[in-house]
């Protein structure tokens, strides 16, 4: 049995060849979602319009109104202003928009705009690999190479929304030339064009590699498969190279973590997809071998989790940020009730045997449970879509034990769990604002 949502966010991931928008239930599942292409050389005008239809077509999907909407979350691939004027989007034509002002006009609710990967990071703080850690280095090696920091929990954007260009660091400054204008950044060197780039090189002075057999002797286009293609089958050309670029990327990392002495590091987009298993061991090497902090604990290094959701959920919990949550999560979960006869009620109906409510608000019953003993699979079950706090409600004269893997399963994810009499976790369930689930054992 669903609980249906009555209210939602909307977050629009507005990209260079599509427009991807979420319909997101404020405990940050996903409702419904749809993609439209953006057109080639579209105007400002011409992409608000995909943005619109994107939008039209979500509340059609799911038979709500603009009215069910608390707020919209955009992301654009560029440099925001701390107003929400685009500053510079170099692959889309909306640089100088004042993108959060006409969204506000339009569709008169809460608008945040922001950049793409910085909302993509804060969406894996959310609810991806960096859910609960507060500070975060976030690098996205692509095409070319996006980042976002997190300090104590919230967004660095610096004195005008411009920071966090991870990838525009200077790594080398006899480096090769980079897109944005400067030489030796960091994309320059990493970045899925600077790969390419140097495999054609290398194979115009007459070097071989197993790539022109997968793509042709032009080398015109080189996707992330092929790389992690080439890389397990031994490619000597393709394992240099690559290997260059993660050791690159691990001592920008190394630096990263100097200025930042940041908790956890997450890393995603299309290389890291394809070559995360090459690369991601070279930086964790890298930075637990720093010399100069030896002595501290080296932060974690950690895949993103969320793929193309990551972006649509950051811009959801960036508009979500100073919403009136109390409302909407009276609006999201469920009201419990316990009955005269000690039985519990969800939404008017009554339950009578074991069930869990989920983080998503989904009522269940649990596969496999033998009481006294809450095992370690019992509480992977009932935490799945990831609560901030896990309730679990004995009834009288009942008894529950957690065994030792499912505290350190809990501790390992930072789920706080309370074991309650049935009353009192009632009481606390309805009252706790937070992502939460309950288990009821009566
Ligand atoms: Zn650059």
């Amino acid at each position: 049995m669903a609980i249906k949502s009555e209210k939602y966010f909307i977050g629009i991931d507005v990209g260079g060849t599509k427009v991807y928008g979420g319909l997101v239930t404020p405990a940050g599942t996903i409702a419904a979602q749809h993609k439209e292409p953006t057109p080639l050389h579209a105007n400002p005008k011409q992409i608000l319009d995909v943005v619109e239809k994107v939008i039209q077509e979500l509340l059609r999907t799911r038979n709500v109104s603009l009215k069910s909407i608390l707020g919209l979350g955009v992301a654009v691939p560029g440099i925001v202003d701390n107003t929400g004027r685009v500053v510079i989007t170099p692959n889309i034509d909306l640089s100088g928009t004042d993108l959060k002002k006409i969204l506000e006009k339009k569709y008169k609710m809460r608008v945040v705009v922001g950049n793409d990967v910085n909302l993509g990071v804060l969406g894996e703080k959310w609810l991806g690999s960096g859910r609960k850690a507060q500070n975060i280095i976030g690098i996205f090696p692509g095409t070319g190479v996006g980042g976002g920091i997190i300090v104590k929990g919230d967004f660095l954007t610096g004195h005008q929304g411009a920071a966090a260009e991870l990838g525009h660091m200077c790594v080398n400054p006899k480096g090769p030339q980079c897109t944005c204008g400067n030489v030796g950044c960091l994309e320059a060197v990493v970045g899925r064009w600077a790969i390419e780039r140097d495999i054609r090189e290398a194979v115009k002075k007459g070097s071989r590699t197993i790539i022109t057999d997968l793509v042709g002797e032009k080398l015109q286009q080189i996707k992330s498969g092929m790389l992690a293609k080439a890389l397990k089958a031994k490619d000597p050309l393709v394992t240099r190279i690559m290997t260059r670029s993660a050791e690159t990327l691990a001592s920008a990392c190394v630096t990263l973590n100097h200025v930042f002495n940041t908790e956890v590091f997450i890393f995603g987009g299309g290389i890291i997809e394809a070559c995360g298993d090459f690369i991601l061991p070279r930086i964790e090497r890298a930075l637990k071998k720093d010399p100069f902090f030896k002595n501290l604990q080296a932060p974690k290094v950690l895949a993103a989790k969320l793929g193309d959701d990551a972006v649509i959920l950051g811009a959801v919990a960036a508009v979500r940020q100073g919403a009136d949550l109390k409302a909407i999560s009276s609006a999201y979960y469920p009201k419990l009730k316990i009955m005269p006869s000690g039985k519990v009620s969800v939404n008017a109906t009554l339950i009578d045997k074991p069930f869990y409510l989920r983080a998503d608000g989904k009522l269940k019953e649990p596969e496999e449970f033998v009481p006294p003993h809450i095992t370690h699979d019992l509480v992977d079950e009932l935490t799945k879509k990831g609560p901030d706090t896990l309730f679990i409600a004995m009834g009288k004269k009942k008894r529950l034990v957690f065994s030792p893997k499912a505290t350190r399963y809990l501790k390992k994810k930072k789920i706080t769990a309370c074991l309650l009499p049935v009353i009192a976790a009632v009481k606390a369930y309805n009252a706790c604002e937070e992502r939460k689930a309950v288990f009821f054992y009566l």
